[in-house]
């Protein structure tokens, strides 16, 4: 594993949970607390508020220790719609605060801009500790930095199938960190093939190897699950060192 990636002087867990599709699953989000996975991945669409607040509560874990990722959706972007969702979120989730907030999705009606500085207003509060953004390619992430926007994360589609490698090369050279979401799309037949080699290799699954690539390649990861087997040995990958061999093996698969 590298070390974990840090937005500005914090620190996000490079292993996080995805909650997309988990609504009144809390069992599942709260088998990965057990686990051990710290970050959780949500969003206002996803409807999982409700099951992480419920899942937090039975887990006992003291909130200092977990870093919680939710979005806001297109009806919350209109700089007057940013803070009275923030609030709802937070009642919803069950906390004082979000470590880090993000647009879910470039909007085509309202600026990023207006909607980054709504946010960095609710940042002001002590609601939210860091800002981000989602599916925001290069053009977009260089706007918002040459605007002098704190963006410290982007979340975005990356998994053997879809590498927008573009993107995630601008991000890391200018310090924002990149969440991998969707992270164990099936690949192709001919990728599944070199996968299958290096997994073999290290008695690891095909997923397991397929995180083990994307976090060696510096990104967060977000792997979803709502079975107890999977949600640990997705956990597992974070012990799984692959060597420079393996990752280009995996980086020439096409
Ligand atoms: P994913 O994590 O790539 O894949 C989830 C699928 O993989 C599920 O069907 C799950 O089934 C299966 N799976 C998980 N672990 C497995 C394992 N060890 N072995 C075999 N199968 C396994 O999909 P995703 O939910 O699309 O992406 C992850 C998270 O990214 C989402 O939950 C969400 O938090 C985030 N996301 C963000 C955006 C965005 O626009 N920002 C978009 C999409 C997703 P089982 O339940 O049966 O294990």
């Amino acid at each position: 594993m590298t070390a974990s990636p840090t937005l500005g002087s914090i620190q996000i867990p490079q292993m996080g949970f995805g909650t997309w599709n988990l609504g009144g699953q809390a069992a599942a989000i709260q088998h990965a607390l057990q686990v051990g996975y710290r970050h959780l991945d949500t969003a206002d669409i996803y409807g999982t508020h409700d099951d992480i607040a419920a899942a937090l509560r039975n887990s006992g874990i003291p909130r200092e220790k977990l870093f919680l990722v939710t979005k806001l959706w297109s009806h919350s972007l209109a700089p007057d719609k940013v803070g009275p969702a923030v609030e709802r979120f937070l009642r919803e989730l069950n906390t004082d605060y979000i470590d880090l907030l993000l647009i879910h999705w470039p909007s085509r009606s309202v600026a990023a801009e207006d909607t980054l500085s709504a946010m960095q207003d609710v940042q002001e509060t002590g609601a939210v500790r860091a800002l981000g953004v989602s599916n925001f390619d290069k053009p977009l992430m260089e706007r918002g930095l040459e605007a002098g926007y704190p963006l410290t994360n982007n979340q975005i589609e990356y998994n053997l199938n879809h590498r927008s490698d573009e993107t995630l090369a601008y991000c890391l050279e200018n310090a924002v960190t990149v969440t991998a979401y969707s992270p164990l799309e099936r690949g192709s037949r001919s990728q599944e093939a070199a996968v299958a080699a290096i997994a073999e290799q290290h008695g690891a699954t095909r997923e397991q190897v397929l995180l083990a690539w994307l976090m060696a390649k510096e990104m967060v990861v977000i792997p979803r699950s709502g079975k107890p087997a999977h949600i640990e040995a997705n956990w597992a990958s974070l012990d799984i060192a692959l060597s420079e061999a393996d990752i280009q093996g995996i980086d020439a698969a096409a």
